[in-house]
């Protein structure tokens, strides 16, 4: 559906991006809906975001994605914020309604997809959230729409703090520090390059379950920890593949077939060069 002149840009604007999934996500989407768009991932260094966007629109961009470390610099270079990405307090798509250019979001939707149809949670689940960066205050809003039962960790506390304000702020309520949590999330990076989480989050028991929201060919140190001590399991492909759909309705009106986004991802990352 590519190479005319009435073909759309679809764009990713991170740094780096040359990892990313998205690109054979939404080439699968378009291909399945029959739009004419291409999707391309530009590495943008964060001097030069302003200008990124500026193209998008100068181009007549269909739509965009935006990663790290983009997701909150981008918010001051659109016309409006969807509540949504107010609410996470960062965005992961840019989108258009009515010639105005809006930063929104769509990991913490795609999350809670996760959270409630994948992995079957329900209000009350204890929760304990690793990191306090973007992902992990996605979680924070996903969670509190649940009625989580929340309790962050970061290495900076203050930040775990913000995040566990935000989960509140949302409808969580706080997982006291003598408890147990049935689920671990890691927002972190680490896992990314094969490094284990913290200490304590790398013993779980059969009756815990770690979601991972990294997501690599092959299962991270933390998710072969928990495998090893009989502990369910869960990686970032659900939570990426919800967040793709999402933003493609956003810019096309139209629901990717989500079994076509998911032959796509196993192709992307468990094929050659995956
Ligand atoms: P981010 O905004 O940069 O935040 C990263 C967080 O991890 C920060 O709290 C950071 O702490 C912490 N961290 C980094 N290195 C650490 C270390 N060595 N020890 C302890 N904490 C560490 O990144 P993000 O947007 O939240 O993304 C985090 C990861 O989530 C990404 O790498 C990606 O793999 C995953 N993700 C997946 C999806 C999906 O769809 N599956 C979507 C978004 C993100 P400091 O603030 O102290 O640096």
């Amino acid at each position: 559906m590519t190479g005319r002149a009435s073909t759309r840009l679809l764009a990713l604007l991170g740094h780096p991006v040359d990892h990313s999934a998205s690109p054979a996500l939404h080439h699968a989407a378009c291909e399945a809906t029959g739009i004419d768009a291409t999707y391309l991932a530009f590495d943008v260094a964060p001097s030069r975001l302003a200008a990124a966007v500026e193209g998008l629109r100068a181009l007549g961009a269909l739509g965009a994605n935006v990663t790290v470390p983009h997701k909150q610099a981008v918010l001051d270079l659109v016309d409006a914020v969807t509540d949504e990405a107010h609410a996470v307090g960062a965005a992961n798509t840019l989108c258009w309604d009515d010639g105005r250019l809006l930063a929104d979001n769509t990991d913490a939707t795609g999350l809670l997809e996760v959270l409630t149809d994948d992995l079957g949670l329900q209000a009350q689940t204890a929760v304990e959230v690793v990191g306090a960066g973007g992902a992990a205050r996605a979680a924070a809003v996903a969670l509190g729409r649940l009625g989580a039962r929340v309790r962050v960790w970061a290495r900076r506390r203050e930040r775990a703090e913000e995040v566990q304000a935000l989960a509140l702020a949302h409808g969580a309520q706080a997982l006291e520090a003598r408890e147990r949590p049935e689920v671990v999330v890691n927002a972190t990076p680490l896992g990314l390059a094969d490094e284990p989480l913290p200490e304590p989050f790398m013993a779980l028991t059969p009756d815990q379950t770690a979601l991972d929201l990294v997501y690599r060919p092959e299962p991270t140190p933390f998710l072969r920890a928990a495998a090893r001590a009989g502990a369910r399991t869960a990686d970032g492909r659900g939570m990426l593949l919800a967040q793709a759909a999402h933003a493609f309705e956003r810019w096309t009106g139209l629901a990717p077939p989500r079994p076509v986004l998911a032959a796509a991802l196993a192709r992307a990352l468990d094929g050659p060069g995956g």
